[in-house]
C-alpha cells in the first residue's frame, strides 16, 4: 500500500548527496552580479559596469531593422553553427587587412555569443587538467573561474606600477611587467598566456617591446596565447594597438578574441568572434557545437553590415572606428580633469573606456575596518554608491585572492557615457569635495 502512495515516495526521494559539480567549488561569487544590483538600487550616476549609455550608431541599428523587415524571414531561423556566412566572410576580409595574411572565413573565424563565450570556448578547448595558464593582473575577472572550470591552474603576474617622478599624473603605461618575473612564470606545465591589450581595467596598451617579450617566451616554451582584443579600436593619443598574432611565430599559437558589443557600442547584442589558425579553432568549434551551437542570426546579419560599412570606410574620418575613439578620448579627458580636480588621482588610460583612480585622499570618509574579510576598495565602492549615488567598481576585483590586498586603494570608472552623465558625476564629486573641506 505504502509503495503505491505517491506522496510517501516523494518524501523518501529527498536528496541528501551534494548536487554541485566539484569544478564549481569556489567560483560562485561574481563581482558584476553584486555591483550591478547595488548600482540598480542606489546609483544616481552609474560609471560602474562597462557599457555605453549613448546610442549605438544609426547605420548599425538601421541594419538590424532592415534585417527584421519583410522578405527576410529566413533571418529569423537558425544559421550556420560557426557563424552566419556574411559575418564570417566580412570578418575574414577585415582581419586579412589588419593581420596582412589570407584568411579562410570558414576555418579561421568563428562567431560566438559575445567575447565572453569566445573566452569560454578557448579555455574549454585548449586547457587540460593540470595545465597552467598565465594571467596578467589586473585582469578581466572571468579568466580565473574559466581556467579553473577547465581544470587548469591560473598563474598570476601583476603589472607593477612605477610612479612618474616629475609630479605628472600616472599613465596606464607606467604599469609594466617585470621581464625576469614574467620569464619565471613559464614552465613545462604552461599551456597558455592570456593577454588583454588594451587592458580592462587599467586601459594599458601593451607596447611593441612588451608584446615582443611575451611572444619570445611563448615561442621558447611552446605556449599558446589567448589574446583578448575587445577594445582594439579604443586607443588614444595616437597610440597604436599592436596585434600579437602579427609578431613572428605567433599566428600559429594565438586565438584573437573580439566583440561587436565593444566595437559598435551595442553590448546587449552579445555578438563576439575568434580569429585564429584552423589547428586551434577546430577545437573551439567542438566546444561551440556542443554548448551554444550558434548565436542570434539577425544580430549577426546586422553586425556583418556594420563591418561591411567599416571595410569601405577603413581609415577614413567617417569610419566609426575613427570617430568612436575620438569621442571617447574627449570623455576620458573630462573624467581625468574632474577626478584630478577633487584629488581622486586618475591613472590616465591609453585605451579602453575605463579609468582607474586612487581613492587614498578620500579614505577619511570611509574608515578602514581592521581584519575585515572585505577589501577596503569594496567597502569604499559600496559606501560611495549608497551615500553619494555614484557607482564604480573596486580594482581589487581584478586581482587574484593572493594579490588582492596590495591593490585596495583604487576604483574603476567607465567613461563610455553621455556628456550629461559625466557632468552629473562631476557634480557629485565637487559637492563631496566641498563637504570635506568645509
Ligand atoms: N573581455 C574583456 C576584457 C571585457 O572587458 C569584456 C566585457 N566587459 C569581455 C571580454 C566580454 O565581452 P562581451 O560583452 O562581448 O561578451
Amino acid at each position: 500500500v505504502k509503495a503505491s502512495n505517491p506522496l510517501s515516495f516523494s518524501l523518501q526521494a529527498k536528496m541528501s548527496r551534494p548536487v554541485q559539480a566539484r569544478r564549481l567549488k569556489g567560483i560562485d561569487k561574481n563581482i558584476w552580479v553584486e555591483f550591478v544590483k547595488l548600482a540598480a538600487t542606489y546609483s544616481k550616476v552609474n560609471l560602474g559596469q562597462g557599457f555605453p549609455d549613448f546610442p549605438a550608431p544609426d547605420f548599425l541599428t538601421e541594419a538590424f531593422t532592415r534585417a527584421l523587415g519583410k522578405g527576410n524571414h529566413m533571418l529569423h531561423q537558425y544559421t550556420r553553427a560557426f557563424g552566419h556566412p556574411p559575418l564570417v566572410k566580412v570578418l575574414a576580409q577585415f582581419f586579412e587587412k589588419l593581420l596582412g595574411r589570407d584568411l579562410d572565413p570558414m576555418t579561421n573565424v568563428m562567431v560566438t555569443v559575445g567575447a565572453y563565450q569566445a573566452l569560454f570556448c578557448c579555455f574549454q578547448a585548449l586547457v587540460d587538467e593540470g595545465d597552467e595558464v598565465i594571467i596578467i593582473e589586473p585582469f578581466f575577472d572571468c579568466y580565473e573561474p574559466m581556467v579553473k572550470m577547465a581544470g587548469g591552474t591560473p598563474v598570476f603576474i601583476p603589472l607593477r606600477p612605477n610612479p612618474p617622478k616629475d609630479g605628472k599624473l600616472m599613465s596606464s603605461a607606467d604599469w609594466q611587467l617585470d621581464p625576469a618575473e614574467l620569464a619565471s612564470k613559464f614552465s613545462e606545465r604552461t599551456k597558455a598566456i592570456v593577454l588583454n591589450s588594451p587592458n580592462n581595467p587599467l586601459g594599458k596598451v601593451f607596447s611593441c617591446r612588451e608584446l615582443g617579450l611575451i611572444a619570445e617566451l611563448c615561442v621558447k616554451h611552446d605556449v599558446l596565447c589567448i589574446s583578448d582584443e575587445v577594445y582594439e579600436w579604443l586607443v588614444y593619443d595616437g597610440k597604436q594597438h599592436i596585434r600579437i598574432a602579427s609578431l613572428q611565430g605567433m599566428w600559429d599559437r594565438t586565438v584573437i578574441v573580439g566583440s561587436a558589443g565593444k566595437t559598435f557600442s551595442a553590448t546587449g547584442w552579445k555578438v563576439g568572434w575568434v580569429v585564429g589558425p584552423d589547428r586551434l579553432l577546430q577545437h573551439l568549434r567542438t566546444v561551440h557545437q556542443n554548448s551554444v551551437y550558434h548565436c542570434a542570426t539577425i544580430a549577426q546579419e546586422a553586425v556583418a553590415q556594420g563591418f561591411q560599412r567599416e571595410l569601405t570606410l577603413y581609415g577614413k574620418p567617417e569610419s566609426y572606428f575613427v570617430q568612436l575613439p575620438k569621442e571617447l578620448q574627449q570623455k576620458r579627458d573630462w573624467l581625468v580633469e574632474s577626478l584630478d580636480g577633487v584629488g581622486m588621482k586618475p591613472i590616465v588610460p591609453e585605451g579602453t573606456c575605463f579609468l582607474v583612480a586612487d581613492i587614498s585622499q578620500f579614505k577619511s570618509d570611509v574608515p578602514d575596518v581592521p581584519n575585515s574579510d572585505e577589501p577596503y576598495d569594496y567597502r569604499f565602492a559600496k559606501w560611495m554608491v549608497k551615500n553619494k549615488g555614484l557607482a564604480a567598481i573596486p580594482l581589487s576585483a581584478f586581482y587574484s585572492e593572493a594579490h588582492k590586498n596590495n591593490y585596495t586603494n583604487f576604483i574603476r570608472f567607465c567613461f563610455a557615457k553621455e556628456e550629461a552623465t559625466l557632468k552629473a558625476a562631476n557634480d557629485i564629486l565637487q559637492e563631496w569635495k566641498q563637504e570635506k573641506t568645509s
